[in-house]
């Protein structure tokens, strides 16, 4: 027997759900606790723990992914009307990313795994594109109206004091509506969008991608034309000279013409998204990818804390056929991917080469079994060579343990 890593300084490990809390379990069992004297801080993030705690563990989580600096987190359940049903419920408590994602004041970045017998159906793409998504304001945070009849609709800004700063109050119309319509007032915030380039650089660093940022300033020259500007501002006065030292460009475009480079080009860049465009670029790039668990996600704030987790959620269809004594074949790449970015992250920081040694042996296993013709169900429809035979995710874990 072998000695098994050690581990300086523990990393925070977040329990979920349905079949990802299966699998989380499993991929521990075979693929991590065999090697690693894991040393982690757990919480148990499953509805019923939520329920029992108030919601308190979550926030619990967040506060010890700030404290140690890298957490690895398992797909969770978003409480809505037919969740309160059936797990009996008695409060519908916020999204757990959500909540974690306003107390680390992150930024979350998505990247497709790939594998060379699944090709993107763009056919340029050579690299990844991985999508940074501001996940603060804009229409996620804003007003809304139904306006029954003719009549004028304004912005008013009133200060909160009358420092300089503050200045007069201000009034703008909107329109001048001829009859019945809508509208919609928007916010965002200076700080959270400073805070949104600086992940952004700082990933992009990390991974050595040039970065993109698009928005749509020459018609919105005031709300865009600021993100612009900050953005712009922030690499520099901050970046610029690392980027430079790094071999790395920012490169800013009109957001419609930077969706038109994207399908031309091959990829192998960080594209710096605003929310709404975040949220439907990340769901282009991941169906073009082919397999929603073949998407990684995470979470990075602006001092630097790191937060990994799969994009997909707890793949509940899976999970009643598990509890119907079925053999899913769900695929645990992502959320395996989750643990070797937390174990190489804790590595760098700690300077432990042997646990970054690992999570590389690890990721090099799953790519090689899928190479070789050893997939889930997911896959094996997407796979040319097709593959013999479909596996169901314990025999696949196996096939991994085995290579690695
Ligand atoms: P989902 O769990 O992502 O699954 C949607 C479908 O995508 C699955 O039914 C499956 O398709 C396919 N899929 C996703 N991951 C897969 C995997 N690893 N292997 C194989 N197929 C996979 O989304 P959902 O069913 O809409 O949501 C379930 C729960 O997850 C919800 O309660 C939601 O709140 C939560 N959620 C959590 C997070 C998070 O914690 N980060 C994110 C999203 C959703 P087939 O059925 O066709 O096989
Ligand atoms: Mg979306």
């Amino acid at each position: 027997m072998t000695e098994k890593i050690q581990m300086k300084n523990p990393l925070v490990e977040i329990d979920g759900d349905e079949m990802t809390r299966i699998l989380w379990a499993l991929v521990k069992e075979k693929l991590i606790l065999p090697y690693i004297d894991l040393k982690t801080e757990y919480y148990d993030l499953a509805i019923m723990n939520r329920e029992a705690t108030v919601d308190k563990v979550t926030v619990q989580a967040a506060e010890a992914i700030k404290r140690l600096g890298v957490g690895v987190k398992c797909a969770t359940i978003t409480a809505n009307a037919a969740r309160k049903a059936e797990y009996n419920l008695t409060a519908l408590f916020p999204s757990p990313n959500a909540t974690i994602r306003a107390i680390l004041d992150g930024t979350v970045f998505r990247g497709p795994i790939s594998v060379s017998c699944v090709q993107p159906s763009v056919s340029t793409w050579k690299k990844p594109i991985v999508i940074g998504r501001h996940a603060y304001g804009d229409v996620y945070k804003s007003a809304e109206m139904i306006i029954p009849a003719a009549g004028k609709v304004e912005l008013v800004y009133t200060p909160a004091d009358n420092t300089s700063a503050a200045g007069a109050p201000q009034r703008v119309t909107v329109a001048e509506m001829k009859g019945p319509g809508i509208v919609q007032g928007m916010h965002n915030l200076d700080e959270s969008i400073r805070s949104f380039a600086r992940a952004c650089f700082i990933y992009a660093l990390r991974e050595k991608l040039p970065v993109w940022f698009a928005a749509k300033d020459t018609i919105s020259k005031t709300y865009d034309g600021r993100f612009k500007e900050i953005f712009n501002e922030v690499y520099e006065t901050e970046y610029k000279e690392k980027c430079a030292a790094a071999g790395i460009e920012y490169f800013y475009t009109l957001i419609d013409d930077a969706v038109a480079r994207a399908v031309k080009g091959e990829g192998g860049f960080l594209w710096a998204c605003k929310n709404y465009d975040g949220d439907v670029q990340s769901d282009m790039i991941a169906s073009a990818a082919g397999s929603l668990a073949m998407m990684t996600s995470v979470l990075v704030s602006p001092s630097g804390v790191f937060e990994y987790e799969a994009a997909h959620g707890t793949v509940q269809r899976h999970y009643y056929q598990w509890q119907k004594g079925e053999k899913t074949s769900t695929n645990p790449i992502a959320l395996i991917f989750a643990w070797t970015g937390a174990l190489a992250k804790r590595a760098e920081l700690d300077a432990t080469p042997e646990l970054s040694a690992f999570a590389q042996r690890l990721e090099a296993s799953v790519l090689a079994t899928i190479e070789d013709g050893e997939m889930t169900g997911d896959l094996a429809c997407l796979a040319r060579p097709a593959p013999p035979r479909v596996l169901d995710s314990w025999e696949f874990i196996d096939a991994i343990a085995g290579r690695l």
